[in-house]
Order: C-alpha cells, then sequence, then structure tokens
C-alpha cells in the first residue's frame, strides 16, 4: 500500500471511537511530507505509540544509556496536555526530531510507526495505561526507566514479538478504570 493511497483513506476519515474511550488512528501517512492531521482531535489526552522496529540496531536514547533495538513492536505511551492537544503531539511523533528531546524521539528515529491509540477521557491515564500494556500477553520491559524519569512507573516503553491486539488493550484499560485507587 503506498503512502498516499493510505492518506487518501485516512484523510476524510473521523476518529472511531469504540465504547471503552479508546480510539486507533491508523494509516498515518504523509503528503508533501506533512501527516494530515485534520482528522485527530486536538482535546487534550492519552496516547500509545505502536512503533516497529525495523532491524537490530544500537540507538542512544539521550542521557539514559542504549537501546538494543530488535525487530518486533514498540507500544510508548505518553500524554498531551500542551497546546494543540493530541494531534500536536502525534505530529510531532509522525516526524523524525531534528533535536531528539524526549526519549521517544530518539525510538522514533530507528523505528516506524505503524498506529496511535488515544483516548480523551478526563484525567491522565498515561500510568495506567503504562500498567495495562505491561499486562498484555508477551510484554516485555526493554529499557527500565524509558519516560518515566518524573513518575514512579518501571518504564513507559513495552517491547513485543507480535503486535497486541487493541481489543485486548481496550479490556485491560477498562479493568483498571474500574480497580483505579
Ligand atoms: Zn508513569
Amino acid at each position: 500500500m503506498s503512502a498516499s493511497s493510505r492518506l487518501r483513506g485516512n484523510a476524510g476519515s473521523s476518529i472511531q471511537w469504540n465504547r471503552t474511550g479508546v480510539a486507533r488512528l491508523s494509516g498515518l501517512a504523509y503528503v508533501d511530507g506533512k501527516m494530515a492531521t485534520t482528522a485527530i482531535t486536538t482535546a487534550p489526552g492519552t496516547y500509545a505509540l505502536v512503533l516497529a522496529g525495523r532491524k537490530t540496531n544500537t540507538v542512544r536514547i539521550g542521557s539514559l544509556g542504549t537501546l538494543e533495538l530488535k525487530p518486533g513492536v514498540y507500544i510508548y505511551i505518553g500524554s498531551a496536555f500542551g497546546p494543540g492537544g493530541l494531534a500536536a503531539r502525534i505530529r510531532h511523533h509522525t516526524e523524525i526530531a531534528v533535536r531528539p528531546h524526549w526519549h521517544s524521539d530518539y525510538l522514533r528515529a530507528a523505528c516506524d510507526l505503524i498506529e496511535v491509540w488515544i483516548t480523551t477521557q478526563g484525567g491522565r491515564h498515561e500510568h495506567s495505561w503504562a500498567r495495562a500494556v505491561a499486562r498484555l500477553p508477551g510484554s516485555q520491559v526493554p529499557m527500565p526507566g524509558f519516560g518515566s524519569s518524573d513518575c514512579n512507573c518501571q518504564t513507559h516503553l513495552f517491547w513485543f514479538q507480535h503486535a497486541p491486539s487493541i481489543r485486548t488493550f481496550r479490556r485491560f484499560v477498562q479493568t483498571m478504570v474500574n480497580v483505579r485507587r
């Protein structure tokens, strides 16, 4: 599938919200180097980047250290509560940062962005989302401390040999909301 056909398939569509409040953005593609962000909400919220490691590689993650990149799927959990909300942040992640700042910027430069899971439901869910992704079958921690410098989570980055299903993730997220402290 070419980038342009993916974009045409996506550009006019609206976000498909599920009753769990977790939507999937797929077909993230570009025209003239710019992503069509019209379909992405500018509301604040929480997101998960689903990234594919292209090949075995060594990636420097800022001052955190070196990640041994493996083929497979990486899921990074973040939140967007600044200007432009989710649309601005996801646009940032679709591009390769010229001056990497966040841990995710370093990883992004070595991976393909496959899809993004988002929610705009009230409050910050990034830490409960990290716990939910940690519980998905096959979840591994490739680098403790990734994206979690400012919280108590072990990590906000997970690795899977095969892409986990958003259905399972949604179920775990709901369970965690229900048992939230
Ligand atoms: Zn956290």
